[in-house]
């Protein structure tokens, strides 16, 4: 089979002839219906050597939905021709975090070699995927799979961030994203359905403002000079009670700890790179609090699902066949991509 897979640091990915895999133990074969294209694909590909602890080669795809092929002897669960998502952080399996199901914070992270499907483990931009156990599984039903896929990271990421500032945003509050990508657009979704909060956005692209306006954001602003000041005014001048960064540059930290007021919070998820200085007395509102949400744990994914399938939740998505890998990255890392870009096997 022909796999998007990634062979050395900084030589980008491409599409490889590697075997199918065979479930053994516990292990479960997917048939992949669709695997979604994250910015973090791009950060994994340009990454330097030693940058991160995974061993090349690997299978690029990290949001996956398919349907079960075949069970190893052990695997119990799921039923051949069950409908599932991949939930993807894969950790230790055995330490407290692990066992609720939050891998993502799994206490053994620093001793594995991978984060999970797609990041240092087989992932699923290829026709099948290895799943080592059916705990990574979540049941689907006949959600499309390019809504299903994007869902386990972004969806399930800006979901366990909301939930994380959840106790701030109450009636009468304010809410800022930052960067209205696959992710961003989601997580505007998920402020309206979860939330009452008034959300705006900030882009440096007109269509993601749109996307953003779609999604159900009561105003959308461009990145610029002023923005923060524009921001301030528009909630009175008080500030935002909460930033969701999704770009995570320095302007873009800058902007938020500008337009956050006295007691908000920050959640940086955007791997931009960008730097924060804490100091006091220092520049940073009283009472800051700032959160690194890393994906998020298989209970949130499953609420996501349903969130999803009640109808609250739409993807937006540009499907490509597999075969035509080289040009969605192209188009993600051009910045053209509108939502979240989806491969199907062909
Ligand atoms: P994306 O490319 O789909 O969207 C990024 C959006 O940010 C785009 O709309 C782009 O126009 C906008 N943008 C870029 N620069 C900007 C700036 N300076 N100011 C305002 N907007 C700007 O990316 P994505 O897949 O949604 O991922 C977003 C980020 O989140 C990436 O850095 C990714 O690596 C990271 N990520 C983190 C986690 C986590 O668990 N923490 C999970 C998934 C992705
Ligand atoms: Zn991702
Ligand atoms: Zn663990």
């Amino acid at each position: 089979m022909r796999a998007v897979r990634l062979s050395g640091w900084g030589g980008g990915p491409a599409l490889t002839e590697v075997g199918r895999p065979v479930p053994r133990g516990p292990e479960v074969l997917i048939r992949v219906e669709a695997a979604g294209l994250c910015h973090s694909d791009l950060h994994v590909a340009d990454a330097s050597p030693g940058e991160l602890p995974y061993r090349l080669p690997f299978t690029l795809g990290h949001e996956v939905a398919g349907q079960v092929a075949a069970l190893g002897p052990e695997a119990d669960g799921p039923a051949v021709g069950e409908r599932a998502v991949l939930y993807g952080p894969w950790g230790c399996g055995s330490c407290a975090h692990c066992a609720v199901g939050s891998d993502n914070y799994c206490d053994r992270r620093g001793d594995l070699d991978w984060h999970g499907v797609g990041l240092g483990r087989d992932g699923g931009m290829a026709p099948y995927v290895l799943v080592p156990s059916a705990r990574h599984l979540v049941p689907i039903g006949d959600l499309p799979a390019d809504q299903a896929a994007p869902l386990s990271d972004a969806g399930l990421t800006s979901y366990h961030a909301v939930a994380g500032l959840r106790h701030l945003l109450h009636e009468g509050t304010t809410a800022v994203v930052i960067g209205v990508g696959g992710l961003g657009h989601l997580a505007v979704q998920i402020l309206r359905a979860t939330t009452p909060s008034r959300v705006l956005t900030v882009d440096i692209r007109e269509d993601a403002l749109a996307l953003g306006h779609r999604s159900g954001a009561h105003a959308g602003y461009l990145m610029r000079a002023k923005t923060a000041r524009t921001l301030k005014a528009e909630t009175g001048g008080a500030g935002a009670d909460a930033v969701l960064d999704f770009v995570g540059n320095s302007a873009t930290l800058e902007l938020a700890t500008d337009v956050l007021r006295p007691g908000g919070e920050l959640a940086l998820v955007g791997s931009g790179g960008g730097q924060l200085t804490v100091r006091k007395p220092g520049f940073l509102p009283p009472g800051f609090r700032l959160s690194l949400p890393f994906w998020g744990t298989r209970p949130e994914l499953a609420e996501v699902i349903a969130l999803a399938r009640s109808g609250a939740l739409h993807v937006e998505t540009e499907t490509y066949p597999l075969s035509a890998a080289t040009e969605a990255f192209g188009r993600l890392r051009r910045g053209e991509v509108r939502g979240r870009a989806v491969l199907v096997p062909d």
